[in-house]
């Protein structure tokens, strides 16, 4: 509300003059002359209010600069009536309040949120696909985001500074007025924060926001060893905050492909390696390629399938303490189709020397017939 045309008189008036105005008003919403008219007790209270405040020079000088900020009523911040309930009981009897009374809890709750603060911006979450072997070797992957940047246009403080005007908002008053009822409410006005003279207008790049929508690629530094669902956090890549708020962080959930040789059990690598015959039977020596480079393998002699060796180190480095796993192979051995007489005759005099049965062991544990 503006207390000038709450009193009736012009921002310039004169204390004499602002004392007739309000000597008037006074008589004619005076409770004695308006009994039972609560409307009239509150509008009465109103009027002395605002009066208390232009008849002190100090107080109606602050209210002349800032508008109706609780340091008019010797408090500090502004204040905002959205959804106050407005208690014309309050008003009457002996715990009728004052004028700053009645708005007291409302200046309260404005004066520390702080509107000049910035907002900080919220943190990001993406999921970003990796195949196998990147997950293990690390890469570096460019994520597309859409976020909130901070705005060029003002460098994220949502306005620009402008040639000083008369703020066209509340023309020049410093407060928005509206209605309800029989009380006229007021607010300091946000666009020129009670002041009334404009020396910025909003950035036109982001509507007063300091952040504007973009979609950015985003390199990412996927570290070795990373495993499906991890969850990579990058400090200050969620949506920037506005007006000097700080930055969210971005969260990168890893979804890992799967590899058609290996497969991962923590930091360990395990891969099924096939082996002829005669490697099982003799034994032998081999390099398999690996992620690493290549690894050498050594089959001892009458090695079965499923039988493993495991390589120390070998595996995913850890993401804990970057110490690797190990590679586990497992051999299968793999007979190829003798289809040649050579190859069957040789077969053949293979069995006809080891007559062993190899089901003998087998045999003791097998169901009784
Ligand atoms: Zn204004
Ligand atoms: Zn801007």
């Amino acid at each position: 509300m503006d207390l000038y045309e709450l009193i009736g008189v012009p921002r310039d008036a004169a204390l004499d003059e602002i004392k007739r105005a309000y000597r008037r008003l006074a008589r004619r919403y005076h409770p004695d002359i308006n009994p039972g008219d609560r409307a009239a007790a509150v509008r009465f209270r109103v009027v002395a209010d605002a009066y208390a405040i232009l008849a002190d020079p100090e107080r109606r000088r602050q209210y002349d600069a800032f508008g109706l900020t609780a340091t008019v009523f010797e408090g500090a911040g502004t204040f905002g009536f959205e959804g106050f309930d407005f208690s014309v009981e309050s008003a009457n009897g002996p715990t009728a309040s004052t004028f700053g009374d009645l708005f007291a809890d409302v200046i309260h709750e404005t004066v520390g949120r702080g509107a000049e603060m910035g907002t900080d911006g919220a943190d990001l979450h993406a999921s970003l696909s990796l195949g196998f072997e990147d997950a293990v070797r690390g890469t570096e992957k460019a994520i597309a985001l859409v976020r909130r940047d901070t705005c060029g246009g003002c460098a994220g403080a949502g306005v620009v500074p402008v040639a000083e005007t008369t703020c066209p908002a509340c023309r020049g008053a410093g407060t928005i007025r509206s209605r309800r009822g029989h009380m006229v409410f007021a607010k300091p006005c946000e666009r020129c924060a009670g002041t009334g003279r404009q020396r910025h207008e909003r950035c036109a790049a982001c509507a007063g926001a300091g952040v504007v929508p973009c979609s950015q690629a985003v390199p990412l530094l996927i570290p070795a060893g990373v495993a499906d669902g991890d969850r990579l956090r990058v400090a200050g890549l969620g949506h920037a905050g506005s007006r000097g708020g700080r930055a969210g962080d971005l969260y990168v959930t890893v979804h890992v492909g799967t590899h058609p040789l290996f497969r991962r059990e923590g930091d360990d690598l395990h891969v099924t390696v096939p082996i002829g015959i005669h490697e099982a039977g003799l034994g032998a020596r081999f390099e398999i390629p690996a992620f690493d480079g290549p690894a050498r393998l050594r089959v001892p002699p009458g090695t079965q399938t499923g039988q493993r060796v495991r390589l120390h180190e070998r595996g995913v480095p850890s993401r804990r303490d970057g110490r690797r796993g190990d590679l586990v192979v497992e051999f299968r051995i793999v007979l190829p189709a003798v289809l040649d007489e050579r190859s069957k005759a040789l077969l053949r005099g293979f069995g006809a020397i080891n007559v062993e049965d190899v089901r003998a062991e087998w045999r003791r544990d097998a169901p009784r017939a």
